[in-house]
């Protein structure tokens, strides 16, 4: 048994700070890490049974080939041979938008991403399929035209609040906000300070707040809008300077609002208007800060709702200002910036979504594989992710994925997708390989934390830059370059010198340089992720001097290398930046540098949601009932922990139910009860609770995973139609999907 190492979680964004033992490839101690100055000795029972993610039973150790229904063992050589040779017919037959990658990392491990996209556009493809896009685009598209960039988004300001919003959002489980247990409950203490949540459930944070509105599924466009009236019309709550100084568009989009009658929205919410006003008002005079998460990203309406989420916080002056909702530091943005307007930006073949943020909505890879678009998608490659149990409607996926000419999927246990593969790749879990997230999002200092592996791997898996860099070889799409840089790479300094030299004379090697950096610098460190590290901080200083000397540092030539040298020596993080306090607005990239508001693509949606609108709306004869699919519990790690065993004899996945419409049901607290909706049906255990709304029921996301031979719980994805979505960014609606149910 090892002594304590420290590493991470990489269970959710938080990637809270942790101390293991392992022998060989296990991890057999766990503990929070005490010291770790992001989190400060926090983990909750996720990250404390994280060895049940790495010491899975069902990893996989070598390269496999399906032959004739059965997957046969081969070697890397061959099994990279034939996918180089498979990719690059396809491309030759049908265009490059004939291929899609699959990937980003999770929420532990983001270098993969930098060689997978790469690698996708050395094909000439841009079909990046990503989970950000499962839940964030549409909100992300409204960022971009609010701020200038659509990887800029404020993250809220808690310790400088004294009101705290979440809507659809619920921290004390999700770590919407990092440690926020403890953070919530240190916050309750602060004489003053009062907690606001908008959910229909009640959640484990709407159990601690001051103020729980509990509104009717569906309705949150309807109740952003009578709250903007509220601020419109209601004495003394517009921060008029702040909008005359800091925004673009209030005047044009005033009237927009001109007839939403409050006391008629509030009663389609389900909610008093006194209560409404009341936290309206404290939303608009206190030092608000503001947390909205899938509730409002995947609720009906969708993007619109971001957009009013916007235009509220704007009228109150809680954008960019101390105790508000801030922007952050980050090493690296999480996307690119990618506006529909520029004809670069391409859209998907069949149902025409744009890319935003640099990435296309899994909610439509199915319908772009299953058509006949001379370029629809035939070639996939699916990287550390599970698209079977995490993205909506599985009966769509498993039809398109049968007609796929190539799949390929690369994972560190055999997965629902991996089954279906044509070759399966074995990667190294985030214990066995240098990684890290790009999840910076603190605010004002922030940190990077690149953590070293601590296990040992088994079998032959690799990091996956090393696939991609050795397709990229195949496929002749590195440049050349001296065949010195690879000695130089033991002095970095000279190292760096040649590499800019190399540049300045062939400007097109730079795109290539991630591939570049790892066959040079990425052999002599024996990482590859490590390498790009290296890259990004040699940049880095240069492009946020002032975050840098903030944060301690001497902007100059060789500070990337000193931040670079102190990472790799700190698992656990290390400062690299503090954002400005004083003048956080500076960071918006619009050419005026004001908030941008006025959308005028969006004035008919915000209009034509309307009381009488809605109330036809959330009818369904058919499907009377609405579902919750998927909602974050402490027993639920999306899928990536796929042994049961870590809940053995808890009840981890039920279908939450008020008892008033179990009573009408007939359906008792353990019944089995069966659910259907226009996408499948389901049969799961009843539990019997008012934390649900009436006319909801909620089934938890991340199970139905086969383990042993056996599947574990239901699997709600075979429940959400894929045509259950947001019009503009593809978002599933997860949390309004209509359905009817009955006992079992
Ligand atoms: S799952 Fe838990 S321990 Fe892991 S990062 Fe998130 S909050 Fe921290």
């Amino acid at each position: 048994m090892s002594e304590w190492k420290k590493t991470s979680c990489v269970l959710c964004f938080s990637n809270c700070g942790l101390e293991v033992t392992t022998e060989g490839s296990k991890i057999l101690k766990v503990r929070a890490d005490k010291d770790n100055p992001r989190s400060h000795g926090y983990i909750c029972r996720k990250g404390a049974n994280i060895a049940y993610f790495q010491n899975n039973p069902e990893r996989l150790k070598y390269p496999l080939k399906k032959v004739g229904g059965r997957f046969e063992r081969i070697s890397w050589k061959q099994v990279l041979d034939e996918i180089a040779a498979k990719l690059k017919e396809i491309v030759e037959r049908h265009g490059p938008r004939s291929v899609a990658y699959m990937g980003g990392g999770g929420q532990g491990c983001h270098f993969e991403a930098a060689f997978g996209v790469r690698f996708l556009h050395g094909l000439g493809s841009k079909n990046h399929y990503s989970p950000l896009a499962q839940e964030l685009t549409g909100y992300f598209w409204v960022q971009g035209k609010a701020f200038g960039r659509q990887y800029l988004h404020p993250v809220p300001d808690i310790a400088g609040s004294n009101f705290m919003v979440f809507w659809g959002a619920n921290p004390m489980v999700s770590h919407d906000i990092p440690q926020a247990p403890v953070v919530l409950r240190n916050k309750k203490k602060e004489a003053g300070f009062k907690l606001a949540v908008v959910d229909p459930r009640v959640s484990e944070t709407a159990k601690l707040a001051d103020i729980h509105l509990r509104l009717k599924p569906g309705t949150d466009a309807l109740l952003l809008k009578a709250m903007i009236k509220i601020l419109l019309t209601e004495e003394g709550l517009l921060d008029k300077e702040y909008l005359t100084g800091k925004v673009n568009g209030f005047e044009e989009i005033k009237d927009w609002f001109d007839d939403v009658n409050i006391e008629d929205n509030c009663r389609v919410c389900g909610l008093e208007p006194g209560q409404v006003r009341e936290f309206a008002r404290l939303l608009a005079t206190r030092k608000s800060a503001w947390r909205s998460d899938l509730g409002i990203l995947m609720g009906r309406h969708s993007t619109l709702n971001s957009y009013l989420e916007l235009i509220l916080l704007a009228l109150a002056g809680r954008i960019g200002v101390t105790g508000g909702n801030v922007f952050a530091g980050h090493l690296m943005p999480m996307g690119s910036h990618t506006p529909e307007e520029d004809p670069k930006t391409w859209r998907t073949v069949a149902t025409n979504i744009p890319l935003i943020m640099g990435v296309f909505p899994p909610n439509v890879m199915p319908e772009e594989i299953d058509n006949d678009h001379p370029q629809r998608i035939r070639a996939v490659i699916v990287s550390g992710s599970n698209p079977l149990r995490s993205y909506a409607d599985t009966n769509a996926y498993e039809r398109a994925f049968a007609k796929l000419d190539l799949l390929v999927t690369v994972e560190v246990a055999m997965t629902e997708t991996a089954v279906l593969s044509h070759y399966v790749l074995p990667a190294r879990t985030g214990y066995e390989k240098w990684d890290g997230t790009f999840f910076q999002w603190m605010y004002p200092e922030y940190y990077f934390d690149m953590r070293p592996p601590v296990a040992e791997p088994e079998g032959e898996p690799v990091e996956e830059a090393q696939i991609y860099v050795e397709l990229a070889e195949r496929l002749g799409m590195i440049p050349d370059y001296p065949p010195e840089l690879r000695e130089k790479a033991k002095d970095r300094v000279s190292y760096g010198a040649a590499l800019m030299k190399l540049v300045q004379a062939n400007p097109k090697a730079a795109p290539w340089l991630p591939f570049i950096l790892a066959k040079t610098l990425g052999e002599e460190l024996g990482s590859k992720n490590l390498s790009a590290l290296w890259g990004l901080l040699a940049r880095f200083p240069m492009m946020h001097p002032e975050d840098v000397t903030r944060a301690g540092y001497k902007p100059g030539p060789l500070t990337g290398e000193e931040i670079f040298n102190k990472i790799v020596k700190t698992p656990g993080g290390v400062k690299i930046g503090v954002v400005d306090t004083e003048s956080n607005l500076n960071a918006l990239k619009t050419p005026d540098k004001r908030i941008h508001i006025r959308f005028p693509e969006m004035e008919s949606w915000v209009k034509e949601v309307t009381p009488a609108s809605e109330e036809a709306a959330l009818v369904n004869k058919n499907f009377p009932m609405i579902l919750m699919a998927g909602n974050h519990m402490e027993m639920v790690a999306n899928s990536i922990m796929r042994d049961p065993a870590w809940n053995e004899g808890r009840r981890y996945c039920t279908m939450r139910i008020h008892p008033e419409d179990a009573g009408k049901l007939g359906i008792a607290d353990k019944d089995l009860a069966l659910i259907e909706t226009e996408a499948g049906s389901a049969t799961v255990e009843a539990e019997v609770t008012e934390s649900s709304h009436k006319g909801q029921v909620v089934i938890p996301h991340g199970f139905g995973l086969v383990h042993g031979g056996k599947a574990h719980g239901v699997n709600v994805n075979r429940l959400a139609p894929a045509q259950n979505r947001d019009r503009f960014a593809a978002t599933p609606l997860h949390r309004y999907i209509p359905c009817r149910v009955r006992k079992a």
